[in-house]
């Protein structure tokens, strides 16, 4: 069995989800070798990118509370805030200056905030910096707001687009309703998550897709996220990249939940690059797994370091203290054997350091 999977990456063919299911056997060099071979076929250059950008976590006020999540407003553990529009500019305006090119905007499910707030926000950034990238709002932020606007899923869309949205991170989780039911009965469903991204892609809007794990599910249950992104991919081919990271359960409700391991990290993401082969990025998960397994996966199929984030706070939200800059992202990047390109969001080069 083991020597016709071989064969069938090493040709180039696709694997079907019992095949993939059993890369999780093989030693790490091996599946390492196989999935920077696959990403070989779909982007043969010796390129890493990365992006210089910002994520500006404007509010934390949140309907959802997931279990997963130590970033939302609750109670005396953690404080409401929101953010002004001064701020959010002046935010901005900090990441214009040192030439960068994207902001996410991101929040939890508003209590109260309908579709003019968020048009607001868009226009008075896109106003000051045309220049600036808006890769923002998640599938579920969009059917909150939707719900709490009173209009279609294609409407806030198209409201949004014309307010300067450019993307949309694809913030999937883990597209499995056992765990999400367990973790984040409050948000979306997998079906939902799926048709929100199918009605954006519709609407020209391209996206990235990701996959948290480690909150309980098994290995099978990855893959079968996994071959639902891939079949979206083959049907719209609006995903620009692929992320996954590990859950990081320390301040979140499921703090009793043994974080995954690095070599858990490594598989994951290898069996991700070798399973996708019509998604031409994927990033590393720097943020959650440290920048030491970041570069080790540079030679395992990973081609995109991502985003600098010259500000996070969800992840961080956790204890995590991971910080990097364009600097260290560039020497880390030629210390792999790669060279780095810094990108823009749409993965055009900006500029190369050979
Ligand atoms: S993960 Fe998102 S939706 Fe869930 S509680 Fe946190 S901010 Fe809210």
């Amino acid at each position: 069995m083991k020597e016709k999977i071989k064969q069938k990456i090493y040709s180039g063919e696709r694997l079907n989800d019992q095949e993939a299911l059993t890369l999780f056997d093989w030693d790490l060099p091996e599946l390492g070798h196989a999935a920077d071979f696959r990403r070989g076929l779909i982007s043969p250059e010796n390129t890493v990118g990365f992006i210089v950008d910002r994520i500006i976590n404007y509010s934390n006020l949140c309907e959802a509370k997931c279990d997963f999540c130590a970033f939302h407003a609750r109670g005396n553990v953690i404080k409401e805030y929101e953010l002004s529009l001064d701020d959010i500019l002046r935010k901005t305006e900090e990441l214009h200056r040192i030439g960068g090119s994207q902001v996410m905007l991101q929040g939890g499910l508003h209590p109260d905030k309908k579709i003019e707030y968020y048009e607001k926000i868009l226009k008075e950034i896109k106003g000051s910096f045309p220049e600036i990238s808006l890769h923002s709002f998640s599938p579920s932020e969009i059917v909150h707001i939707s719900l709490m606007s009173g209009l279609s899923v294609e409407n806030v869309l198209e409201r949004l687009l014309n307010a300067g949205l450019d993307s949309v991170p694809g913030a999937s989780d883990l597209l499995v309703d056992r765990i999400r039911k367990m973790v984040s009965p409050n948000k979306i469903d997998a079906d939902t998550w799926e048709s929100t991204m199918r009605t954006m892609h519709r609407f020209s809007i391209k996206s990235s897709a990701t996959m948290t794990y480690g909150m309980g599910e098994t290995l099978e249950e990855r893959i079968s996220h996994l071959m639902r992104i891939r079949k979206l991919q083959d049907d719209t081919g609006m995903i620009r990249a692929f992320i996954t990271w590990s859950f990081s359960p320390n301040m979140t409700k499921l703090q009793d939940i043994t974080p995954s391991t690095g070599t858990d990290y490594l598989k994951t993401v290898t069996v991700s690059r070798i399973v996708l082969d019509n998604v031409k990025y994927i990033q590393a998960g720097w943020l959650t797994e440290g920048m030491k397994i970041a570069q080790i996966s540079l030679a395992m199929g990973v081609n995109d370091m991502g985003g600098v984030l010259m500000e996070e706070t969800v992840v961080k939200a956790t204890g995590i203290t991971e910080n990097t800059n364009a600097p260290e992202m560039i020497e880390l990047i030629k210390n792999a054997g790669k060279t780095p390109v810094r990108r823009n969001s749409s993965y055009e080069e900006i500029e190369r350091y050979s």
